[in-house]
């Protein structure tokens, strides 16, 4: 538990600051901010951090980046946090570029459900948005569903502008696959030129939207994840739609259940205030990491400083997604 109450069970694990695509909000253009190679967490390090977060009751496990399946012993990583015991489910947050050489593999290693990024289904606007080739991410997204992970969920940042006319052709995609499809207000983490009045959207917006082609019912207990996102289903649609609103939603932190521990070492209580706890020192003396997690735990805030002119230190791809 920590000093507001909430019980804090979660830990999101970077396992590198590099990725294969080039997201608008994610990394700033000409990004050359990379940790050292030597600084990463090797997949033994790792597993001790999620052995030690095991110890003090952490049960769900998130492995993310950057990107994580650009890392050779992800499986590796994988199959020694699943195999703890105490560990309930064991995620994974990626682009799907990789997923139809992986899905097999990582479902073996043991990650059970998979949160994968779709911002458009346009090729000339997904390239726009993250640098990369859509189809590669479709067939992704199929190798995975084939695969049968207990849960798939497409996650898609909104950029109004930008992807709005992306919005019901991704939920129809998603609705046809059976998949929910959650969008997320975007955050100050890259520069401060993708964050501006013009191209945030609120998910608010979205929701009126939404409710003037279909009926929007909100899920009291959707049961789909261990975060902060509201779902609703649309009745004509069929499809489940998530929402996560870290900037307009006011009681946003209140369920907060999370901390993060970036590629580099780096214990962060909360992804929207700088405040980080560097545990490196003591993994590599040999020493237990506990007692860094309990001060990580111990000094999460009430709430993220997004709204108050927050300006990031690291990108959203060194800290972790
Ligand atoms: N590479 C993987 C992926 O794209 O899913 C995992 C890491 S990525 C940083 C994790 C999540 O963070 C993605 O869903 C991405 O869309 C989201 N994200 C990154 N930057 C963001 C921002 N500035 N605002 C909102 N969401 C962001
Ligand atoms: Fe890479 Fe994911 Fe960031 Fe996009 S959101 S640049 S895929 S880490």
């Amino acid at each position: 538990m920590d000093q507001h109450g909430r019980t804090i069970d979660y830990l999101r694990i970077s396992i590198t600051d590099r990725c294969n695509e080039r997201c608008l909000y994610c990394m700033p253009e000409g990004y050359k901010g990379w940790a050292q190679k030597a600084d990463h967490l090797t997949a033994r390090e790792v597993v001790q951090v999620a052995e030690a977060a095991v110890n003090l009751g952490f049960r769900k496990f998130r492995l993310t980046g950057g990107e994580p399946t650009i890392r050779a012993d992800l499986p590796e990583i994988a199959r020694g946090i699943s195999e703890l015991s105490g560990v309930d489910a064991l995620a994974l947050s990626t682009n799907a570029t990789r997923l139809t050489k992986l899905a097999g593999t990582l479902r073996e290693a043991g990650i059970s459900s998979l949160n994968i990024s779709l911002d458009a289904l346009d090729p000339e606007l997904y390239r726009k948005v993250t640098g990369s080739d859509v189809a590669g991410v479709l067939a992704g997204i199929d190798a995975a569903r084939e695969v049968g992970f207990d849960r798939i969920k497409l996650n898609c940042v909104l950029m109004r502008g930008v992807n709005e006319s992306e919005i019901w052709p991704l939920i129809r995609f998603a609705s046809e696959r059976d998949l929910p499809i959650r969008f997320i207000e975007l955050m100050p983490l890259s520069n401060a030129d993708v964050l501006n009045a013009d191209n945030f959207l609120s998910i608010e917006e979205v929701i009126v939207r939404l409710q003037e082609t279909d009926e929007v019912i909100p899920q009291e207990s959707a049961g789909l994840g261990w975060g902060p996102a509201r779902y609703y289903d649309l009745k004509k649609t069929g499809a489940t739609v998530g929402f996560i609103g870290a900037m307009t939603t006011s009681d946003f932190c209140a369920s907060c259940n999370k901390i993060r521990l970036t590629a580099d070492g780096k214990i962060r209580p909360c992804l929207g205030r700088h405040n980080e706890l560097d545990l490196l020192p003591a993994l590599r003396r040999g020493e237990g990491v506990e007692d860094v997690l309990r001060e990580a735990i111990a000094l999460k805030p009430l709430d993220h400083e997004f709204s108050e002119c927050y300006q990031p230190d690291r990108p959203m791809t060194a800290i972790g997604g």
